[in-house]
Parts: structure tokens; sequence; C-alpha cells
């Protein structure tokens, strides 16, 4: 499901991309290190801007979702960051060359480009700025950084631009800065166009709600109404 589950990277706060973001200057440095699905211990739910930019620290490392309509699409140069390919921890290019500083120096001849691009999103409560990672550019556009800048000779992709004005459903990822530092720039790991959560949350409330109902009119019986919730 997740290629680097078992690995993290790291971006810095000097990153090209990342420092382009408000609001950091208070942050020496600017670690994400990546968890896997399966580490995550809460069920994602939907939230509201409003909610997301206020959870407690029990949400730190754990994903919600929201519904969010992308207002703009930052073009950053370069969008994507390099990896080492034996550690997958992100690299920088110092003199025309890429070392990995976790691998004792070593060189990288080729490294692994990995999408990473800034969007700021939106919903009726408030505003965000969301870091896209790799899986959801791949996920929504097909191509792998490779592809796309051998046919953009380089230059950053327009297509990006496409999402602009779109509604989209993210999944981000909680992180300490998040909650510690008030930092609204959350790190999304999947995507989906449209309101793809919404119909399905609603209609589980729904169900939960009648079952409630049904099993508090008839006050005998209620084990099999017991059941259906449980299957939910
Ligand atoms: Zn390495």
């Amino acid at each position: 499901m997740c290629n680097f589950s078992p690995t993290a990277y790291y971006i810095n706060y000097n990153h090209h991309i990342v420092a382009q973001l408000r609001k950091m200057s208070t942050q020496p440095e600017f670690k994400i290190e990546h968890r896997s699905i399966v580490q995550t211990k809460k069920e994602p739910e939907l939230k509201t801007i409003q909610q997301i930019k206020t959870l407690g620290e029990d949400y730190i490392e754990e994903e919600v979702i929201c519904q969010v309509q992308i207002t703009a699409v930052q073009e950053s140069n370069p969008w994507y960051y390099s990896q080492c390919t034996t550690c997958y921890k992100q690299i920088d290019q110092v003199e025309s060359t890429y070392r990995c500083s976790k691998c004792n120096n070593r060189i990288v001849p080729y490294p692994d480009k990995k999408f990473a691009i800034i969007i700021v999103a939106k919903d009726e409560t408030g505003e965000i700025n969301i870091l896209l990672m790799d899986r959801p550019i791949r996920k929504l556009f097909g191509k792998t950084v490779l592809e796309m800048e051998e046919e953009e000779k380089g230059k950053f992709p327009a297509t990006f631009k496409t999402m602009e004005k779109g509604i989209y459903t993210i999944k981000l990822e909680i992180r300490e800065f998040n909650i510690k530092e008030k930092e609204e720039m959350y790190i999304g790991n999947d995507i989906y166009q449209g309101s793809y959560m919404v119909p399905k949350m609603k209609e589980r409330k729904f169900t939960v709600q009648q079952a409630t109902e049904i099993s508090q009119a008839q006050s005998s019986g209620t084990s099999i109404h017991l059941d259906n919730i449980s299957q939910l």
C-alpha cells in the first residue's frame, strides 16, 4: 500500500519547497518521519479545517480526512525532492553531487525523486497549507517524477494547476509541529477527487441513528439491533 512505510524521510527547514511556507521562522528544523498506515491507532475521521486546527495532542501521528477546495497550487521549483536509494531519506545536492549523510556520506548517483508540492486548501471554516506527498500526486496524475520531468523539460508541470478550484478529499497526517507549534502546514498522504468520503460517512451516521432509535422504541429484542450496530 505504502512504498516507504518502514522508513522515514526528512524535509529540512531549509528545503526550497518548505522554506516558502509562512510562519516557519521559529522552527530550526522541520523533520517529517513517515509512519506506516498500520501503526495508526484511530480510524481517520472527517474533520473541518477549524476542527483540524484545534486537535489535541492525542492526534499526533494520527490521520484525519478533510474535504476541501484547493485554492492555490504553489509553483515551486523543484517540485520534488531527492531520496537516498538505500535508506529512503531526503538528500540534497551538494556541489553537483548527491550524498546521503545518514549513509556515511555515500554518493547517490541516481537518487529517487519524489513529488512534494504545496497547495492551499479551504473549507467554510478556514484555510490550511498542505504538502502533498508523492503518493497522492502519483495517484492523481498517474505519473512518476521522472516521467513528468521528461515531459515538462524540468519546468513546473502546468497540469498541477488543474487542481485549483477543484474539490478534493484529502487524508492528512497530523504531526507534532501541527499541534505543538500550531504550524498550519499539514502533510497530505492520500487524495480523492471530489467529496468521495462524505456520502459514505453520512450514510454510516444515519444508519447508526436509525438503529439506536429502533432499539429505544422497542425495549426488548435489542440484541438484534446491537448486532447490526457492531457490523457497521
Ligand atoms: Zn541513505
